[in-house]
């Protein structure tokens, strides 16, 4: 083992190394430090013999250059989004317009009445803003703003319920995306989680049952990313909403994404008609179907939302100017029902005829390239995001296939340069409802680009 140590280079040498120069130091450094440490474990542990750590040291320069040239590139790219699901939280969601951007920017190029009451000159309300065109649009009495849904349940839960119990159907106690799951955010809240009902079935007496001196709240979530069918039942909120006042309790509905009633959604009620039957408190997402920045908007009575606003967390959860101004310009444009300043609302919105005539002029694009045979097909998008789980809209899109290369392999060439596909029965699968204005271009150059290396004979990569 020693002897194969000694073989390994030392890091001074290496650094002068006249391959690697050129490049930054702090980063070949420290590349250079993690590489060895790498190989020595790998010799200590015995995992590698005398002959495989000389291949290894043949390869170690040009590996150290690649590894560097990595590390430099940025982590945070711009992708295609061709799977056709709209909304994805490790793309960022809801993406913004041009326009809508135009109309922020000038805001955040200087200062402007944040928190600043310019009739008075004293500190004015950071809050004020949005609340307006909330209440206005949506006829509600009060309405805050934090920094995102899982901050509004843990403000309200925090706010109403710390060391009290909250009463929740056990078909509700979702989890979204990983991170957030309900039962856990209650720990975190200091709220004491009363789950009533099976997870199929939970009746209207089950809540009225589980009410005693120390319930404060009636809680109903919204299944978001799953849908229960078969021999289920919950209770619906206007019913939750009675009984938790009946009980002098606060009953409140994390809506999830909610929605604002552009969309036609027969199976989702909108924030709107929601409010008909005046719950305490309700909240949901800024960047899911309303298409707007990430916030938690929470909307309800005023003497409610008063007592979050006295909560110290709220400090923290505090949304920045940028939220603000965003969710205000996005508001603005569905007031003037302006939805091609909204890409969310915008993409579910797409008339079939216009997905039709994008689909052939990518399929005409796409045609021509050498090893690439496709064809035009129907396909259904979904909203995604943890909304409308069993929703599918009709869409248009490219399936194609590379004659040399297996589709597992070139969906993952083309991940790598950033282009997201969908693959199905052997097909790369391309919806154009999620594809942007300069997409089909960057995906002709793409796939191009992939044919080019294959002409060179580079069959080896591919297999
Ligand atoms: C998405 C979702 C959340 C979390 O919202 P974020 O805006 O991602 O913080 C919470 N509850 C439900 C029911 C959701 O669907």
């Amino acid at each position: 083992m020693r002897h194969l140590l000694k073989l390994l280079p030392k890091v001074d040498t290496l650094l002068s190394h006249q391959d690697l120069q050129n490049l930054p130091q702090a980063t070949l450094k420290r590349v250079i430090t993690s590489t060895l440490n790498t190989l020595r474990d790998e010799i200590l542990a015995q995992k590698i013999d005398e002959n495989q750590l000389q291949i290894r040291l043949e390869q170690l320069v040009p590996t150290i250059k690649a590894q560097c040239k990595l590390a430099q590139e940025p982590t945070l790219k711009r992708i295609i989004n061709a799977t056709g699901v709209i909304l994805q939280t490790n793309f960022g969601r809801s993406i913004f317009s041009q326009s809508l951007l135009d109309e922020i920017t000038p805001f955040l190029q200087s200062y402007h009445t944040l928190e600043y009451d310019l009739h008075t000159g004293k500190r004015g309300e950071r809050y004020i803003h949005t609340k307006e065109t909330l209440c206005e649009m949506l006829g509600c009495e009060d309405a805050l703003l934090v920094n995102n849904n899982a901050s509004a349940v843990l403000l309200i839960l925090n706010t109403f319920a710390r060391n009290k119990e909250v009463i929740i159907s056990r078909g509700e106690l979702v989890e979204i995306g990983g991170s957030f799951r309900i039962p856990e955010v209650m720990k975190c809240a200091s709220s004491i989680l009363r789950e009533v009902g099976s997870t199929n079935k939970t009746h209207l007496k089950d809540y009225q049952e589980a009410i005693n001196e120390q319930s404060a709240m009636i809680m109903k979530t919204h299944q978001s990313n799953f849908k229960q069918i078969g021999f289920v039942q919950s209770c619906d909120m206007r019913a939750l909403t009675h009984l938790a006042q009946e009980h002098g309790l606060i009953d409140y509905y994390d809506l999830g994404s909610g929605h604002l009633g552009v969309l036609d959604l027969p199976n989702e009620p909108s924030v709107k008609e929601i409010l008909k039957h005046k719950p305490s408190l309700i909240s949901f997402s800024g960047d899911k179907l309303l298409g707007g920045p990430q916030a938690g908007i929470i909307i309800g009575k005023s003497a409610l939302i008063k007592q979050l606003k006295q909560n110290q967390l709220l400090r923290a959860l505090r949304v920045d100017k940028f939220t603000i101004l965003a969710l205000e310009a996005t508001l603005k444009a569905y007031k003037e029902r302006q939805w091609h300043k909204i890409p969310t609302l915008a993409m579910l919105q797409i008339p079939q005829e216009a997905l039709q005539q994008k689909t052939q002029s990518l399929y005409e694009s796409l045609k021509n390239i050498p090893h690439i045979q496709c064809e035009m097909i129907n396909l259904q998008s979904i909203a995604g995001g943890g909304s409308l789980p069993e929703e599918t809209f009709a869409s248009f899109g490219v399936s194609l296939y590379h004659t040399q290369i297996p589709t597992k392999t070139l969906e993952s060439l083309l991940r790598e340069k950033g282009l997201i596909t969908s693959t199905k029965q052997n097909r790369i699968l391309l919806d154009v409802r999620t594809l942007l204005e300069d997409d089909e271009k960057r995906i002709v150059e793409i796939l191009n680009h992939i044919a080019h290396q294959e002409n060179k004979g580079n069959n080896d990569r591919f297999s």
